[in-house]
């Protein structure tokens, strides 16, 4: 690989970043099309604003923009601070914080941190594809363990399966949560509306890991896109596969499309299904959340589900609370959903 000779720091659009502590930017064939901008970040540990009603105070996350590519993330107008896109360069224009571990491991040891949980997968996937070569969430999750700080992962990325031996040492010193999301099984969907994304059965895979390994998991069924892949049938299967993988829980909540995500997944789906667009308008309006018609319809379809597969209730003996990055940004009454 030849990673270090390919400094992209002539690139024009450098001059235009707002990136503090830009150490260089790099592309590698490894990585077609995307460019890494490695940053040292003088912070990693973020307060979720006090009016947020999520479960959780403190989040992490070492990367910025995210190479999974969902049309759908609603992550993407935080790049937008960055003066990226909310679009495509969300996809390829990926920030690296290189000195996460130390940052973090040092901001954990201060005297006023009072190690209360910290979620990471509630932004931008800890374990997208860069994970497997900068290879920062070994030391945070130490940094974690070594602080006695309490904390959870959602991710889509298989790449966690690397550090299952580390999570599984950890999870007696510190609770862990662990939560992977898997959306749908169409394998062709899935290409088209993640492209950066392992597989569903790869993520399948994952999550039976995890549970072999003795280690709690909730699996995300996330979002459900309204004509695609919220059918009876398509949730039944969904279900019935996350309970054959041994997952402790399953969390069902439909497609919200803040701005940024909004005009990205319209563009998407006027190209791909263009014979949805007059009933996503019905359904999704000027607002960011589903009408509240098409989520009593979908709650009411997914309840009998749940319970056929298990999921009424968590399965697992030490299920922990699994704080989810969608959490962030649900009203109240999607979270009455299930
Ligand atoms: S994996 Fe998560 S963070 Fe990454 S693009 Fe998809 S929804 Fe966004």
């Amino acid at each position: 690989m030849r990673w270090d000779s390919q400094r992209a720091d002539s690139d024009p659009q450098q001059a235009l970043l707002g990136l503090d502590g830009l150490v260089r930017s790099v592309r590698s064939p490894e990585f077609a099309g995307v460019t890494f901008h490695e940053v040292r970040a003088r912070s990693v540990l973020n307060r979720v604003p006090g009016q947020s009603a999520v479960p959780f105070s403190w989040t992490v996350n070492p990367y910025r923009g995210c190479s999974h590519a969902c049309a759908y993330c609603f992550a993407r107008n935080t790049h937008t601070y960055l003066e990226f896109d909310a679009g495509r360069d969300f996809d390829t224009q990926v920030v690296v914080k290189i000195n996460a571990p130390e940052v973090l491991a040092r901001q954990l040891k201060r005297p006023s941190w009072r190690r209360e949980h910290v979620a990471m997968g509630t932004n931008t996937d800890p374990y997208q594809r860069a994970e497997g070569r900068y290879r920062l969430m070994p030391g945070i999750i130490r940094a974690f363990a070594e602080s006695g700080t309490p904390f959870s992962i959602l991710t889509k990325g298989t790449t966690m399966s690397r550090d299952i031996p580390l999570l599984r040492s950890v999870a007696g010193d510190v609770e862990v949560g662990l939560g992977v999301s898997i959306a749908l099984l169409d394998r062709e969907l899935q290409r088209r509306v993640e492209p950066g994304t392992p597989s569903p059965q790869a993520r399948l895979e994952l999550v039976r890991r995890l549970r072999d390994a003795g280690l709690p998991c909730g699996v995300m069924i996330a979002p459900v896109l309204p004509g695609l892949t919220d059918s009876t049938e398509q949730l039944d299967a969904l279900l019935a596969e996350v309970a054959e993988a041994g997952a402790t829980s399953a969390t069902v909540l439909a497609l919200h499309l803040r701005p940024g995500a909004r005009e990205w997944y319209a563009q998407w789906l006027a190209r791909e299904h263009p014979e949805l667009v007059d009933g996503y308008r019905k359904i999704y309006g000027r607002g960011s959340y589903a009408a509240a018609g098409y989520r009593r319809v979908l709650a009411a379809r997914v309840g009998p589900l749940l319970r056929r597969h298990g999921f009424a209730r968590d399965r697992g003996e030490a299920s922990h609370r699994i704080p989810t990055p969608r959490e962030a940004e649900v009203v109240p009454e999607q979270m009455t959903l299930l």
